[in-house]
């Protein structure tokens, strides 16, 4: 069969390689010059498969809602004249409500204990990947930190949850901490560290790297046809079903198409009358190079009460987080970029100098439960949806593309059948 795949980044590219190895002939259609440029490009780079918290829940709405009023805080909220912002919102609180969020969260973990178990078998069965530790790659584990006693207890509070599950944790004091990685420790020498949550099955790597050589594999080994710098001007359908996808460079045709564009081209869907309810959630990232003995022990660590990521990827240190609601523009506010300066500079003792580091700044495809749809549209015979990933993308790609190509090829995935839930009412009769 032939299918077509809308984006080349981390969803567009994992969904290619599996639909191509089940056999198809695949076609990845992206506007930009090369796969992963989009959100996929300097993420945070953590596989966090236990930190599976769905963002709308009590005490993120509770931090998002105080960090508003801080003069240099974690988010921005800037879109003030667009009704899908107002609706999101409130989506989002309702979708705070205890009992949806744990749900939630507990269908995530599925989702991210799938991608861990992929992640082994992928790198086994296309040694090439990590040929090298060519994509940064280390499975030792993330570990939370906290500076303030109320919010550790609060995150030890919510393992409750997890309990019935197999997630592995361990909770140790701020020397403890200090032994896992040394250099928290101008933090305890500030009296700022209480202790952390170390969850040893979570990994880091570097997602554009990793995308680049599954491209590579992809062309080599499995025929995929990659076609770049090709914008998707709409999507073509009659009655129930998609007739073609209409680029720059002309009509492409194919039996089924999986569209994973991310979070910019929502518009595309809601001209065929799907309202995926995906907004751009925009996040700021700092590569800073050399960075010497920072991080040497290659575990990932995650400073939850000011949502930031820290992943050592090779001889840089990758600085991710902010949370900016400002529509679909892609330029950076030095605000943000300014808090990542400032919160780095109060965890870690290094000197950077002005050229030594990168910024970046990507917008997450966020629906306002965190969960992403992966599945077909029933209103549209030929239709596949694998988007709306969030905070999750890297750490969720090779599960959410393991299920959609297995829901191409008709197989009945009883433990995921929760996905379908997100496909009622996105389509507009
Ligand atoms: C600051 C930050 C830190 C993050 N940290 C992490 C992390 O540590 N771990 C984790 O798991 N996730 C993380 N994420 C989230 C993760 O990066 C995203 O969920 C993921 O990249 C989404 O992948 P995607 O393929 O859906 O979208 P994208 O990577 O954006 O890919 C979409 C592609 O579609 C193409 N496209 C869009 N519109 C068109 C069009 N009209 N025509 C043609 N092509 C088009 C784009 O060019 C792009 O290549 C982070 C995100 C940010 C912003």
């Amino acid at each position: 069969m032939k299918v077509i795949v809308l984006g080349a980044g981390v969803i567009g590219v994992t969904t290619a390689y599996y639909l191509a190895k089940d056999g198809h002939e695949v076609i990845v259609i992206d506007q930009a010059p090369s796969s992963a440029n989009g959100c996929s490009f300097a993420n945070g780079g953590q596989l966090s498969y236990s930190h599976i918290d769905s963002w709308s829940n009590k005490s993120f709405l509770t931090e998002m809602f105080f960090g508003l009023f801080k003069p240099n805080s974690f988010i921005t909220l800037n879109d003030f004249s667009n009704k899908n912002f107002y609706r999101w919102i409130y989506q989002f609180i309702k979708n705070s409500n205890p009992k949806i969020a744990i749900k939630n969260s507990l269908n995530l973990y599925k989702l991210s204990s799938l991608s861990s178990n992929l992640m082994e078998k992928i790198l086994k069965e296309e040694p090439e990947i990590d040929n090298g530790k060519s994509f940064d790659y280390h499975r030792n584990g993330i570990l939370h930190f906290y500076r303030h006693q109320k919010s550790f207890n609060n995150a030890i509070d919510s393992l409750e949850y997890f309990k019935k599950t197999n997630l592995s944790f361990e909770i140790l004091n701020a020397d403890q901490c200090i032994k896992k990685e040394p250099s928290l420790e101008k933090i305890l020498f500030n009296k700022k560290l209480v202790g952390g949550i170390y969850f040893p099955n979570d990994a880091s790597g570097d997602c554009y790297k990793f995308i680049s050589k599954l491209e590579k594999i992809c062309r080599e080994k499995y025929s995929v046809k990659f076609i770049f710098n090709c914008e998707i001007k709409n999507i073509l359908t009659n009655y129930k079903k998609i007739t073609g996808i209409n680029t720059e460079n002309g009509v492409f045709v194919a039996d089924k198409y999986v569209y994973a564009l991310g979070a910019i081209s929502d518009k595309l869907l809601k001209g065929i009358k799907i309202n995926t309810s995906i907004y751009p959630v925009k996040g700021y990232s700092l590569s800073i190079k050399s960075t010497g003995k920072i991080m040497e022990s290659n575990i990932a660590l995650t400073d939850n009460e000011n949502k930031i990521v820290y992943s050592k990827l090779g001889d840089i240190l990758r600085i991710a987080g902010t949370i900016e609601m400002s529509g679909n523009s892609l330029s950076s506010q030095q605000k943000n970029l300014k808090f990542l300066h400032k919160i780095f500079n109060k965890t870690f003792d290094i000197d950077y100098k002005k050229n030594d580091y990168n910024e970046w700044c990507g917008s997450r495809p966020f629906r306002s439960n965190s969960m992403p749809l992966i599945g077909r549209i029933a209103e549209l015979d030929n239709l596949y949806l694998n988007t709306g990933h969030g905070s999750l993308g890297w750490t969720n790609s090779l599960s959410s593309a393991k299920i959609i190509s297995e829901i191409i090829n008709h197989k009945t995935l009883d433990d995921f059948k929760f996905l379908q839930d997100e496909f009622i009412q996105i389509y507009n009769h």
